[in-house]
């Protein structure tokens, strides 16, 4: 089975089941109904996202490899407030432009993202070339003459395609179109042809622009009744949250919830330069919440309103960029491969010139790691993006707060603003990419399924179990548990229930080394320990399960 079709094969209602069924993650507020867009972490996933993120900081901010010119990379770390003044997130551009295109369906109440909306056009097949038929799909989606058959709401290509795909017999019913080829039996969906009445007519699956959306948004069908005339026009809707500082609630009080972490990255630049003995090239890194009020919160903790990051903004100068956004985009890609997301599953992508952001128009270039969730399947999510955002945020602030913020190159005897590469991740995209690429299901198991985490973000990382507890067994269980624990963190210690269910809960919390005190034990001193992803067992001496598991856990 390859790999794509490996996630694509995974139910993510099952490994959601799983999450809750073994404390990864609870909806937030679930005794209370929920609150859409929100998640809390339950012991083991608390414990899982701490690893990410402990082995992000690890490697990048204590020990990075070496840069593009061989020298060691100086990275400093920073801790910053999640309200900051106001006036940051107008220099940044946030209060004037963090905007994210609303609709909603006027008989549903539904609410969606324009920029989501995918359409399934119609066009007269034509006898010709490939080339024509090729033109024909190009100009789906943002002309606004080609107005889609039906449309419907996506976070990703893969799941618009999806849903075509399963309704697609109920769809064409409905619409009175017979498919001359099956669209499940190809992987260029949009090379099917359709039949109506004797006419043959191609479809062509394809985002719907918001020129086009704007322009014709009376003609375009829901989403949901596919019915034209429900849609409203596109409005920009602001995804910052807000709230007062101080008692009196006026709109002069008003301030906001950091949008993302790198803004108290370039407000402290200075400070960090003038309290360190950091010179350019040099990073400052953070991690920690931020927040956005997403319009369509979905796709479990992938869109989330609550989230973390972890951002580095990497300052250097201006003649450098192309070799540190190059040495930055393959650093970060090789360090998700070292987590354990592997193969196809992860896929680096280079944008395009006119998908980038206002700030990267003229820079190094900007690229996406991706990883191909069960939801996105065959498509990709953005799992971080890694972007040159030129000298863009230090001359807002420079401006906006008046201050000084170029820098004296003593070496190149220069003064400048630096440039800067951001390579800005997602601790919970990250922490749900781990998740989706360890579900493996084994019906040959008792627990049917289990979590094949790399042994270094692993929560649990062993467990000590006495076959019995009796016999002297419970005892020495607990003291090399004890032991274990203080070495290596997270252990489980459990003397109750048939070994063989105790065996089945460590493969659904993904430990990876079980080890079991028998009567042998205490004659011999040895201890049996069992392999979560290949189910052997092994015997090994009781004095070096500590030095075994610290070997294992380094690899
Ligand atoms: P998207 O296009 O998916 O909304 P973005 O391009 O706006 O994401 P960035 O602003 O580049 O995202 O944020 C950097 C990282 O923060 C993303 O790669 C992602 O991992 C994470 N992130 C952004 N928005 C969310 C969210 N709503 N929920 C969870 N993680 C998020």
């Amino acid at each position: 089975m390859s790999e794509a079709t490996t996630n694509a094969a995974k139910s993510m209602d099952e490994i959601m089941a799983l999450c809750k069924r073994r404390g990864f993650i609870f909806q937030a507020s679930e005794i209370y109904g929920g609150v859409n867009g929100f998640w809390d972490y339950g012991p083991l996933g608390a414990q899982l996202k701490k690893n990410l993120k402990d082995a992000w900081w690890q490697d990048t901010v204590l020990t990075p490899p070496d840069g593009p010119d061989g020298k060691p990379v100086s990275i400093v770390g920073l801790d910053s407030c999640i309200i900051q003044n106001p006036k940051v997130w107008e220099a940044s551009g946030h209060v004037g432009g963090f905007n994210d295109p609303m609709v909603d369906d006027k008989e549903t109440k539904q609410r969606f993202r324009a920029d989501h909306l995918w359409g399934f056009f119609l066009h007269a097949a034509p006898d010709g070339s490939a080339d024509e038929f090729r033109m024909i799909f190009e100009r789906a989606g943002s002309d606004p003459n080609f107005i889609p058959l039906f449309c419907c709401v996506a976070s990703a290509s893969g799941e618009a395609r999806e849903f075509v795909v399963q309704n697609s017999k109920k769809l064409f019913k409905q619409f009175k179109l017979t498919v001359t080829a099956d669209p499940a039996d190809s992987d260029e969906f949009a090379a099917m042809t359709l039949e109506q009445n004797g006419q043959r007519f191609i479809g062509a699956l394809a985002p719907v622009t918001g020129e086009a959306l704007a322009q014709s948004f009376a003609s375009i069908p829901s989403p949901f009744t596919h019915k034209a005339g429900s849609l409203t026009p596109p409005r920009a809707f602001n995804l910052m949250f807000r709230t007062y500082l101080g008692a009196t609630a006026t709109e002069d009080d008003i301030a906001y919830l950091r949008p993302e972490t790198a803004q108290g990255i370039f407000i402290n630049y200075k400070n960090v330069l003038d309290t360190t003995r950091v010179k350019m090239p040099f990073g400052i890194a953070q991690m920690g919440k931020a927040f956005r009020n997403e319009v369509t919160p979905r796709n479990f903790t992938f869109r989330s309103r609550e989230f973390e990051q972890m951002e580095i903004e990497f300052f250097c100068h201006p003649d450098t960029t192309r070799e540190w956004y190059t040495f930055w985009r393959d650093t970060r890609m090789a360090w998700w491969r070292s987590l354990g997301l592997t193969g196809d599953n992860l896929l680096l992508r280079e944008h395009d010139t006119d998908e980038l952001a206002h700030y990267a128009k003229t820079g190094a270039g900007t690229s996406d790691i991706e990883y191909r969730f069960p939801f996105t399947a065959p498509g990709f999510g953005e799992l971080e993006g890694v972007a040159d955002r030129s000298n863009f945020d230090l001359t807002q602030h420079a401006e906006h707060a008046r201050a000084k913020l170029e820098y004296f190159d003593q070496e190149r005897n220069e003064r400048y603003l630096p440039h800067v590469i951001e390579p800005s991740a997602g601790a919970d995209r990250g922490v749900l990419a781990l998740l989706c690429e360890a579900f493996t299901p084994d019906p040959e198991r008792a627990s049917k399924v289990y979590m094949k985490f790399h042994p270094r973000i692993a929560p649990i990382k062993a467990a000590v179990f006495p076959l019995v507890n009796k016999d002297g067994m419970p005892e020495v269980g607990e003291k090399l548990h004890k032991e274990l624990r203080s070495r290596f963190g997270m252990v489980d210690f459990d003397p109750k229930q048939s070994i063989g269910k105790r065996y089945a809960r460590m493969d659904e919390a993904g430990c990876p080394y079980c080890f079991t005190i028998d009567s042998d034990t205490l004659t011999d001193q040895t201890v049996t320990v069992r392999h979560r992803d290949t189910l052997e067992q092994d015997r090994i001496a009781l004095d070096k399960v500590g030095d075994w598991l610290g070997e294992k856990l380094k690899a």
